[in-house]
């Protein structure tokens, strides 16, 4: 039976169906917007359908990037990596890039996401401007770049990758409690809250006229509480429109909670709740270092609590207390922020496994909980439908090959502890195929787009004296 409004079909030769378990032969109609329309198991294909080899999933979607820590990956770990070798490397990349850069490296980085089975993605976006702190758009002779110039080069890398964007603006004002921006940090500041709302509601008119919302969406991000002063947190808690989703890093570290409570007598959750600022459209990113009254208060308001695993291992930051969160009925998602690892698999697994190491106890997170965290959770943090095989849910399928290497032999079901990225067999965002056997359909395969853009990335590094680069060792937490 074909429903009048269906505008095309993916067929999977398996397909995961939740509490369902995995069924054969299942054919799912989508409409002109990319939302599944029916879901019929044990139906032949048609020509024309998009085929999906293996056992088909709902796609991923990642609840925090930032595209050019790709550029990081496998060079901060000299001498064991501290967070010096981490954070000098990230300010020389990030004073590196303009908008022509940022867009072929976010092209490579979004296409490698896509490949992985990732089929949104949320971007935590903070270089906005000149190195100089001068906006795109003014004072330049040459006319060169329009205002926005970084954010629409991250809106069309997003749509030439295929992925859906959620461009997450972010208030970044200053380099501490009661400190200026550093100059590494000149680019990332809008001055005020004020001109940070302005240029958000500008940003959100320019990216309208251009893109439908399912392609890509702006939201809001507050950068911490140690980039936002109190002051100004209030400014956005009045003015920040409803309608927009909010991200927010927040305990990521110890040290983070230390300051904060000296500096404003509360934790980073208290001080955001004090403003009115914790509510169900609230992402805080990590929460790996809570109490129990944040956890409660976070979980009460709704919000989604988003943990990127794989960062979090890589940084050390400590393994965030997942479980607790889960009873107190908090939502989760996940993400893969600095792009160390980026598979979804790999994410979905590392949640369990840290729960494990955390408590010492096995079976926390079965796949259900782990495919819906990683599909349903992620797309609440960027207020979109998520993704599965159910009329109404967003046609992001991602299909995985359950006899390879590491699959062979695993109960289809298991697949969430056992499959990678290296065992995807094709995506499909919107119904429509966009990944094949680790290619992109549009874009090749991306480790070549990844090398050029990052060697590109490199020459203009090399090319400035690196402005920003610090000279004294840090006193205070990582700014991310
Ligand atoms: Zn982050």
């Amino acid at each position: 039976m074909t429903q009048p409004s269906a505008a095309r079909a993916v067929w999977c030769e398996h397909a995961w169906l939740g509490a369902g378990g995995v069924a054969d032969a299942v054919r799912v109609e989508v409409d002109d917007a990319g939302l599944v329309v029916d879901v019929l198991p044990g139906v032949p294909a048609r020509d024309g359908d998009v085929v999906l080899r293996g056992v088909a999933f709902p796609g991923a979607a990642n609840a925090h990037s930032h595209a050019f820590h790709r550029a990081l990956r496998g060079r901060t770990h000299h001498r064991g990596g501290t967070f010096w070798t981490w954070r000098e490397t990230m300010y020389r990349a990030a004073n590196a890039l303009t908008p022509e850069l940022y867009e072929e490296l976010a092209t490579a980085v979004y296409a490698e996401m896509v490949v992985a089975g990732w089929t949104s993605v949320a971007e935590f976006h903070y270089v906005h401007h000149r190195t100089d702190g001068t906006p795109y758009g003014q004072g330049d002779a040459a006319g060169e770049h329009g205002a926005h110039a970084m954010e629409l080069a991250l809106a069309r890398a997003a749509v030439r990758a295929g992925i859906r964007l959620t461009l997450l603006d972010t208030c970044y004002l200053a380099g501490g409690f009661g400190l200026p921006p550093e100059e590494g940090q000149r680019r990332f500041s809008d001055g005020t809250a004020e001109r940070w709302l302005e240029r958000l509601a500008s940003l959100r008119a320019a990216v309208a006229a251009q893109y439908p919302a399912h392609r890509v969406a702006v939201g809001a991000a507050l950068h911490s509480v140690r980039a936002v002063p109190e002051q100004d947190l209030a400014v956005v808690a009045r003015h920040l429109p409803a309608d927009l989703p909010l991200h927010v890093h927040l305990s990521e570290q110890p040290a983070e909670n230390e300051e904060c409570l000296r500096a404003t007598g509360r934790t980073p959750t208290a001080l955001l709740d004090r403003h009115g600022l914790v509510t169900g459209r609230l992402s805080a990113v990590h929460a790996a270092h809570v109490s129990g009254q944040d956890i409660a208060v976070l979980a009460d308001a709704g919000a989604v609590i988003v943990l990127c695993p794989t960062t979090e291992a890589d940084l050390a930051d400590g393994i965030g207390p997942a479980g607790d969160f889960r009873e107190a009925g908090a939502r989760l998602a996940l993400g893969t922020d600095q792009h160390a690892v980026v598979d979804p698999w790999l994410e979905m697994r590392a949640l369990e496994h840290g729960e494990r190491l955390r408590t010492g106890r096995r079976g926390h997170f079965d796949p259900e909980s782990l495919h819906g965290i990683a599909a349903l959770g992620g797309a609440a943090a960027q207020g979109r439908p998520g993704a599965g095989f159910a009329p109404g849910r967003a046609a992001d399928l991602m299909a995985v090959d359950p006899r390879s290497a590491r699959t062979a032999g695993s109960d289809r079901d298991q697949l969430a502890y056992t499959a990678t990225a290296q065992d995807v067999t094709g995506v499909v965002v919107g119904g429509v195929l966009v990944a094949r056997d680790g290619v992109h359909t549009a874009l090749g395969a991306p480790g070549p787009l990844l090398a050029a853009a990052i060697a590109r990335l490199d020459d203009a590094a090399a090319a400035t004296d690196g402005p920003g680069r610090p000279v004294a060792p840090p006193t205070q937490p990582r700014e991310r």
